[in-house]
């Protein structure tokens, strides 16, 4: 299937008065999509919605000719996902665990199913520990488990929700490899807040915050848009608050325990600015601030 997401109109409130979902529409191609946005921006709702796990009040969703809010057991054969959290982690081991959820899946023949097991088991380095309970699994090695339950039978709409969040370096890489190898006839959608993880994997991106559609593009695309009009500045602790009242600043970091901060001004600001090509973590900030938005502020 080369059938691409649609996504109407998608809206969410909970009954606790939180508009989780306001009036999202997006089409997410085959390929690897980034969905970047702060925490509690609505991305996990967005997930769980497209996973078939939790209903919008309006709005509709379609994978190709099948409509996701109501053909929901079809959804979920073509369906990986890796959710932020699962939860319980049962005294079972990963491969009866793996058997039990390729039964789930429709992989009715018991041959095919230790076959898949296995060589899903060892695609993510955890053969050697099949036999151990997955509750005296590492944080690695659930995240590990949680790609291979994912991956299993195929699937053509794979999510995974946050998922670098608690990994170290080293099993970011792994874990970014192993996402990279999934074909690409597959729609992967990739929700996270690190803007690293979509700067490195993705070709098309969303951005959302309180629930709303910010951009969707390229990277690149959304990049090139800021040019010419991010520019930085090193500067002491004592003129931060100064600085943060007279321009716009879009972000904030220590570099050597100083400030360098990044603003957004359509024309050069002086004040010993200098210009800087935009970077995707500009991107995320000038929109998640609106400031690009609101050339009328004062600069
Ligand atoms: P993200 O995944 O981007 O962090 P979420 O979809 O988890 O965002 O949350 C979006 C908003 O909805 C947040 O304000 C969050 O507190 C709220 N929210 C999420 N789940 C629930 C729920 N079950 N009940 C009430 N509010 C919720």
């Amino acid at each position: 299937m080369s059938a691409s997401l649609v996504i109407e109109r998608l809206s969410k409130t909970y009954p606790n008065g939180t508009r989780a979902l306001d009036s999202i529409s997006m089409v997410i191609p085959c390929g690897m999509y980034g969905l970047l946005g702060p925490n509690g921006a609505g991305k996990s709702t967005l997930m769980r919605t497209i996973a078939t796990l939790q209903d919008p009040d309006s709005g509709s969703i379609h994978l190709g000719n099948l409509d996701v809010l109501k053909q929901k057991e079809d959804v979920r054969r073509l369906l990986g996902y890796l959710p932020q959290e699962f939860g319980v982690y049962p005294r079972v081991s990963a491969q009866d665990m793996l058997d039990h959820l390729a039964i789930l899946k429709g992989i009715g023949d018991r041959r095919e199913r230790r076959e898949t097991v296995a060589a899903m088991l060892q695609r993510v380095n955890l053969y050697q520990y099949r036999r151990k309970a997955l509750s005296g699994f590492s944080g690695g090695m659930k995240q590990r488990f949680g790609i291979a339950q994912a991956l299993l039978a195929n699937p053509q709409l794979v999510i995974v929700d946050e998922p670098t969040a608690g990994l170290d370096p080293g099993e970011r890489n792994r874990f970014y490899n192993l996402l990279a190898e999934i074909g690409e006839q597959v729609i992967v959608i990739l929700s996270t807040h690190i803007v690293q993880d979509v700067k490195e994997l993705c070709t098309q991106m969303a951005i959302i915050n309180e629930g709303r559609l910010l951009y969707a593009g390229s990277p690149q695309a959304a990049e090139d848009k800021l040019a010419g009009k991010v520019w930085q500045k090193s500067l002491s602790k004592q003129e931060l608050a100064e600085h943060q009242q007279q321009f716009r600043v879009i972000s904030t970091k220590l570099v050597a325990g100083r400030p360098l901060i990044h603003i957004v001004s359509d024309a050069p600001p002086g004040h010993g600015f200098e210009k800087v090509t935009p970077d995707l973590e500009d991107v995320f900030f000038a929109e998640i601030l609106g400031v690009h938005r609101t050339p009328s502020l004062p600069a």
